[in-house]
């Protein structure tokens, strides 16, 4: 996974645009935010009032008066209090629908990344970037402008309030200001690059443990349950170690916060006492001084706070970018067109192909000719590319070199959609998806009726055993399918193939799990699907593929053998040396 660094305006200028469908609310947000400051900041006036009108004649103050004052601050404090709940309600709400947007276009781009990106990804990774590290997000999306917008409007009006009341004194205290943010701004830089570490140590610890978990079974079987847990230890150790990292940023920073703003009130107390003795502020305005000096100073705490949020949210944000801007390596082709109802001619041109990231060449200069209808088995040793060659068929890895043509065009030239859509494959690797067999089955045609899912159970010869459990159809195959063999597995896989029914086939050792006599069912049906259709069979059990049209003799060094069982068998070559050592292990 590309781990590219975003700088915080271009977080910004990526996140920015998840506003734009809640416009309103986000408005209607900063509007309640302005009521609730105003409200909060009209107080101190009003005990400044009541101070200073009391000290200079106390006889001008009526009940009356502070009666009238009270209902003034009634009035403003019910404003206050339903522009919260609209902040903290509608302003949370459109935040986990940001959360839910920005989590939406991960899952999609996800779906169309390549085998590539996953073969270096680790999917505990994956999983943590798309859930836990998008709710800071939530947060971060509603408080963001909120926090800053309420900041600036207090800070702001404070200062000039406070200039009004005395301005020589607010001077010195905003002289603070700048220096304070100053040190603030280098730890926030700090504290955003330990929480970087975290969220991706976070993401190394769900991966180890979705490892470890997953392969629970070979843990068991070589007692490596110790192993596993200073495997483990060591990486959460690694996360602890980061933890107190951030811990001390943090500290660091909401010590500096607290002395200067020991700092400011120390300079009104002793500035403003001076003052005052010398007659130049009065004492209601010292006290109404003081309590807008500490409105600014809880809202720098309160900033302060929201820097944590604000660096979680920016890192959880800068993971999400990183999913969303990861290449999407093979895609439809500008001009790309429908691939409608194939002859299935599929031509290999001088095709080079490595895997990316990994420089060794696994073809040179390949050519293969398949006819329309043609079946073509592969056979050679373990690692000589049978599969890359059938992964090549329905793009999911690109050739480096050549092409590859589906009735004379290059494939590249239909929509990756229609292209996979007539080519039905029975992966050497079969997953299940948990869920049940009936499910697992219909996933090779979404909407299939239940009588076609059952019609290609049969054709795949799973009809019988699916039967034989107690919940048929409707039995739960457990994660990925481990409650099954890996023979039922592959005849589910080889039944969603009959239930796709598409024009090209392609069997990457589809049979391997299966017992001889359900292997001569399931081969038979095979054979039945096969019919008219072009078809590649990649088999390591010779007899599946001896009636073949043309059987291919693929080694490292490309297809060294070609033609029917009996030329290949007259040809005493690796065909024939493979046939007789296949017979005499029997
Ligand atoms: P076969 O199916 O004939 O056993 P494969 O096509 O699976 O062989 O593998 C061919 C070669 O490509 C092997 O050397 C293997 O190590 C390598 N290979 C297979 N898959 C990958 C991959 N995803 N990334 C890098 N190399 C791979
Ligand atoms: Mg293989």
């Amino acid at each position: 996974m590309d781990n590219k660094q975003y700088s915080t305006r271009e977080l910004f200028r990526r996140f920015a645009p998840y506003f734009k469908k809640y416009r309103f609310t986000l408005w209607m947000d900063l509007f309640c935010a302005a009521l609730t400051t105003v409200c909060e900041l009209v107080l101190p006036l009003i005990m400044r009032y009541i101070t200073n009108e009391g000290l200079r004649d106390l006889a001008s103050l009526s009940v009356k008066t502070i009666l009238s004052l009270g209902v003034l601050y009634f009035g403003l404090r019910i404003v206050d209090c339903i522009a919260s709940y609209y902040m903290s309600d509608m302003g949370h709400v459109m935040g986990a629908k940001i959360e839910t947007d920005m989590r939406r276009d991960a899952y999609n781009h996800l779906q169309k990344l390549s085998n590539t990106y996953y073969n270096n990804t680790k999917v505990g990774q994956i999983m943590g970037r798309i859930t836990n590290d998008l709710f800071d997000v939530t947060e971060f999306a509603h408080h963001c402008p909120e926090e800053f917008f309420i900041a600036g409007i207090k800070t702001v009006i404070s200062f000039i309030i406070l200039a009004n009341i005395n301005l020589p004194l607010t001077l010195m205290i905003f002289l603070c200001v700048p220096l304070m943010c100053g040190v603030c701004m280098i730890l926030n830089f700090r504290m955003r690059s330990a929480f970087r570490k975290q969220r991706n140590q976070i993401g190394e610890l769900n991966a180890r443990i979705e490892d470890s978990l997953l392969g629970h079974k070979v843990v068991k079987a070589f007692t490596n349950e110790e192993v596993e847990n200073v495997k483990f230890e060591k990486d959460n150790g690694t996360f602890l170690d980061i933890k107190k990292l951030t811990y001390r940023y943090m500290a660091a920073f909401n010590t500096t916060v607290k002395l200067f703003d020991g700092l400011m009130y120390l300079v009104v107390l002793v500035a403003g006492g001076i003052f005052m003795v010398n007659g130049r502020i009065a004492a209601g305005d010292l006290v109404a001084y003081m309590l807008y000096v500490s409105t600014l100073i809880a809202t720098i705490r309160r900033i302060i706070e929201f820097a944590e949020q604000f660096q979680r949210g920016m890192t959880g944000i800068e993971r999400f970018l990183q999913i969303v801007d990861a290449d999407i390596e093979i895609f439809d082709e500008p001009d790309a067109i429908e691939l409608k109802d194939p002859k299935g001619e599929i031509s290999f041109e001088k095709v080079s192909f490595e895997y990316p990231d990994d420089h060794n060449k696994v073809f040179t200069d390949l050519n293969l000719q398949i006819h329309a209808g043609e079946k073509v088995a592969i056979v050679g040793p373990s690692g000589g590319g049978k599969t890359t060659l059938c992964n090549l068929i329905p793009r999911f890895y690109d050739v480096s070199e050549g092409r590859i043509l589906l009735d004379g065009q290059d494939i590249k030239h239909f929509t990756l959609k229609s292209l996979r859509g007539n080519i039905g494959i029975v992966q050497q690797d079969v997953y299940l998806f948990s869920g049940t067999i009936y499910e697992n089955i219909a996933y090779g045609r979404p909407g299939a009726s239940k009588e076609d899912v059952i019609n290609a159970a049969k054709r795949a010869g799973a009809h019988e055993f699916i039967m034989g459990l107690k919940d048929g159809y409707d039995t739960y195959v457990g994660e990925r399918g481990v409650k099954l063999s890996g023979g039922q597995k592959q005849r589910i896989s080889i039944a969603r193939v009959f239930l796709k029914n598409p024009p090209i086939i392609i069997l990457d050792e589809a049979t391997s799990a299966l017992d001889n006599e359900s292997e001569f069912a399931v081969a038979k049906s095979l054979g039945e699907l096969s019919e008219g259709r072009t078809t590649l069979t990649i088999a390591h059990r010779l007899s599946s593929i001896r009636n073949s049209d043309r059987i291919l003799v693929l080694t490292d060094d490309g297809i060294v053998e070609e033609g029917n069982h009996d030329q290949l068998m007259e040809q005493k070559g690796i065909y024939y040396q493979f046939y007789e050592t296949a017979n005499a292990l029997k």
